[in-house]
């Protein structure tokens, strides 16, 4: 077992830092204040090629893999947990999956625009009505003969009303729940009826667009259609595979980024005379931090790594997630005490910690849904994929 990093994967930490310290650091007061979203970070992390990972550098990809993804994702999240949602949401979201399942037509069509940055990508499943139980989604691709015609809403869409290139689930088969699933690419500066409504009133990720998609016969040609018909449920479950890491890192590093917060603010912070740091209780929570933010890293190195061999990596992916979820969570708890007053204070990085921590409880599968595959995988009833 190797646990140090190579010379690329350094290469690209200190890149990525960098570009983050830069480009994002500055910009967080305003941007949090403001629920602002900067269109051109995206456009200059994809010509720094942070967007182009496990993508065939015909297409635009940058030659690197997981291991050098993950390292570069969570250095960016470190600063704002938000810009993740870039790498996952064009990257590891729609170009991996097209890379996988598309036509050489549709890869070169469209994976070069997501890897550099000219497009927003994004995909779309959740529903009002369906969120876990991803089968029950109602939008309905109808079969036209020379086009689908598709009706229906989708809910939470993270870059929704900003994306330019997505993978949409939909239903194609009346009734046929995980059966009758597809996947398509929709251009959306080029179909009409689809109306996208940005849904500003959210608890935390306020750089972070997240919208309603409102599909209206919206015409979508045939060529769109991804993989298979009806095999959509397979592919979402890949892709998910996939942009589940984006969780996990995104939730790693915000427990990593309260940890470093809280142990500069105990050694600054004096009372009764000395640093709170030097007060056993203090040093309790510091080390509970240390400890699941340690174990966090690895268990998402290890899926990584695990990706970038082409091993199975579906349970490994969950317990990252899940793991990684309850130590964010549980940090940016922590460090709003460690900070007392000042962590109550919107001046201090606190309670957009614990805002933006809450998210991964939920999004890209609730902390349940990662339990039952966890588990399920643990008692043989599913394979580890
Ligand atoms: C900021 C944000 C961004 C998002 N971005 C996207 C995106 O880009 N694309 C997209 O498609 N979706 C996105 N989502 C939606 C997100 O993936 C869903 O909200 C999530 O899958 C949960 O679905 P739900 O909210 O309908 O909860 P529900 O499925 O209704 O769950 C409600 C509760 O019931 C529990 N529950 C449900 N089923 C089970 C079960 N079988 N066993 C045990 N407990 C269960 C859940 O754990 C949860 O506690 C986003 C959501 C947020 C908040």
């Amino acid at each position: 077992m190797d646990f140090g990093f190579t010379e690329e994967q350094r290469m690209v930490q200190e890149m990525a830092q960098n570009f983050a310290e830069k480009e994002i650091a500055p910009f967080i007061d305003e941007d949090e204040k403001n629920h602002h979203y900067r269109r051109e970070i995206l456009s200059k992390m994809g010509e720094l090629g942070l967007l182009g990972w496990s993508i065939p550098e015909e297409y635009g990809g940058n030659g690197m893999g997981w291991m050098e993804g993950v390292t570069a994702l969570y250095e960016i999240a470190k600063v704002h947990t938000s810009w993740r949602l870039s790498i996952s949401g064009n990257c590891w979201g729609p170009a991996m999956t097209i890379n996988k399942y598309g036509t050489e037509e549709q890869k070169a069509k469209y994976i070069p625009d997501l890897v550099s940055g000219k497009a927003v990508g994004s995909f779309a499943m959740t529903e009002a009505n369906s969120g876990s139980d991803v089968g029950a989604m109602k939008t309905f691709a109808e079969d036209k003969g020379d086009h689908w015609l598709i009706n229906g809403t989708k809910m939470w869409i993270s870059g929704g009303h900003v994306s330019d290139i997505g993978l949409l689930y939909v239903a194609t088969e009346e009734g046929g729940g995980p059966r009758g699933l597809s996947c398509f690419i929709i251009d959306y500066n080029n179909t009409p009826g689809v109306t996208r409504i940005p849904i500003h009133e959210k608890v935390g990720m306020w750089p972070a667009p997240t919208s309603e998609l409102v599909f209206e016969n919206a015409v979508v040609p045939k060529e769109n259609l991804l993989g298979p018909l009806n095999r959509g449920f397979q592919i979402c479950m890949w892709q998910l595979n996939n942009t589940r890491m984006g969780c996990a890192i995104g939730a790693a590093a915000l427990s990593a980024a309260c940890l470093e917060g809280s142990v500069n603010y105990a050694n600054e912070r004096i009372q009764f005379g000395q640093p709170i740091g030097k007060f056993q209780m203090i040093q309790q929570q510091i080390a509970e931090m240390k400890l699941e933010d340690e174990a966090a890293k690895h268990m998402v190195f290890k899926a990584a790594w695990l990706k970038e061999q082409g091993k199975p990596s579906q349970q490994e992916t969950s317990m990252a997630k899940l793991f990684a979820c309850n130590a964010a969570v549980h940090a940016a708890n922590v460090a709003m005490k460690i900070y007392g007053s000042y962590g109550y204070s919107t001046e201090y990085p606190c309670g957009r910690w614990l805002r933006d921590a809450k998210q991964f409880e939920t999004l890209e599968g609730t902390s349940n849904i990662h339990m039952t595959i966890v588990a399920g995988i643990e008692l043989g009833y599913q394979p580890n994929r």
